[in-house]
């Protein structure tokens, strides 16, 4: 986070400098008071005073003596790791993990609850939620910040509303309202693949990178874009829908009803789609010896597996559709000149094989002078990414506004 130092009301001006001087130490400790004053600019006095009061509310700690450049070696300062613990909760499309963890979302609880369909959401909630509560009796000594809740679907964030979730079936269910109900601390709710972003960014390969677009390569393809460090959201927080944006004007129908997009022709599902097609037509592969004619059993995972073996026709589909999704990408680098792209999803177990593909599609369709300064990546944090960022919802919103824990923390 890259913020400036601004005047304006005290309590303003204050809560500004004191989220810059946690985030100056959170990205750069442990670092002396001396060395955070320069960065921040702010007077070695207001540092001293600000750095006081997060010691004092422990989300702060003095470490280890730095090293001098002769006299008396400078205190260091770093973030308390576990001065407090947060809640983080994904709700997918069969589970809803828990985890309790730390600022560096070590776990130190985790749980898992599966989800029966059957049973109204609320219902669903209010049981994992007394869950936590539970454990939170049990663990009065744990401070908690607050709870992260990642929900697959349509999200309302600021209200916290699951609007429409199509795997579950749930429409306009109260995520937020239920647990802050339940648990009596902060709750921020968002959408999964938004909570993965900011999953990559507090955890994964997007630290300290202000630019970046992330996106998910499902049954579907869900992205989001980070500009400036902000996720941007849209007017109607509808921004990142990157899997409908059209490929090819005469592709297959999308399940948005639309033709072609680059959903409907490099997700998994066009991944099977295009391989049973492939196969009907006579093509052999080892995938018929695992299902016969039954060719509705076959999965990403079993054409994954197959290409990893050798399997040529695997191989070539897997190979076509990551083209695709080098079409996309380089639409994207012309589009926001990000530093980087990162793509999680099973298809990341094919590795350079499929990074080769999209590179070579990227090299061909992007700018020259856009697409040297974009790095494409996998996510090296797989499927925890969206944990992590359940936990990073609360962390942003902590680091941001330091006075929440001012105000809900006696010390
Ligand atoms: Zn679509």
């Amino acid at each position: 986070m890259r913020r400036q130092a601004v005047p304006g009301s005290f309590s303003l001006m204050k809560k500004m400098n004191t989220s810059f001087i946690l985030n100056t130490i959170r990205e750069k400790g442990p670092i002396s008071r001396a060395e955070v004053a320069k960065i921040t600019g702010l007077t070695p006095a207001t540092v001293t005073n600000i750095t006081a009061e997060l010691i004092k509310y422990h989300l702060i700690l003095e470490a280890e003596r730095g090293e001098s450049s002769g006299g008396r070696k400078p205190v260091m300062l770093r973030i308390n790791t576990n001065g407090y613990y947060v809640i983080g909760v994904y709700i997918g499309s069969t589970y809803i993990d828990i985890v309790v963890s730390n600022f560096n979302s070590d776990n130190i609880y985790s749980d898992k609850i599966r989800i029966d369909t059957r049973i109204a959401g609320e219902i669903v909630l209010k049981k994992a939620a007394e869950k936590i509560k539970d454990w939170m009796d049990n663990n009065k000594d744990k401070k908690i910040l607050g709870a992260g809740i990642g929900v697959h679907g349509l999200v309302q964030s600021k209200e916290g509303i699951s609007l429409y979730a199509p795997n579950l079936g749930w429409e306009k269910v109260p995520v937020k309202e239920i647990f802050q109900k339940h648990l009596g601390v902060p709750v921020f709710v968002d959408n999964d693949v938004r909570t993965m972003t900011l999953g990559e960014s507090w955890f994964g390969l997007a630290k300290n990178v202000s630019n970046f677009i992330f996106l998910y390569v499902g049954y579907g393809i869900g992205g989001s874009i980070v500009i400036d460090n902000q996720l941007y959201r849209g007017t109607t927080e509808g921004a990142g829908e990157i899997g409908h944006t059209t490929i090819e004007i005469d592709g297959p129908r999308c399940s948005c009803g639309n033709y072609g997009c680059l959903q409907a022709m490099a997700s998994e599902t066009a991944i099977i789609e295009r391989f049973k097609e492939v196969l009907s037509k006579g093509e052999k592969s080892i995938i018929r010896d695992w299902v016969g004619d039954n060719v509705d059993s076959i999965t990403p995972e079993m054409i994954f597996d197959a290409a990893l073996k050798g399997d040529r026709t695997a191989l070539s589909v897997v190979k076509e559709k990551a083209s695709y999704l080098g079409v996309g990408i380089a639409n994207l680098i012309n589009t926001f000149n990000p530093s980087m792209v990162i793509v999680n999803g099973n298809i990341a177990v094919l590795g350079k094989t499929v990074m080769d593909c999209i590179q070579e599609e990227v090299r061909r369709r992007s700018m020259k002078y856009l697409q040297n300064s974009t790095k494409i990546t996998f996510s090296h944090l797989g499927e925890d990414a969206t944990l992590k960022g359940a936990v990073a919802l609360v962390l942003s919103e902590t680091f941001e506004n330091p006075d929440l824990v001012y105000s809900s923390h006696k010390v």
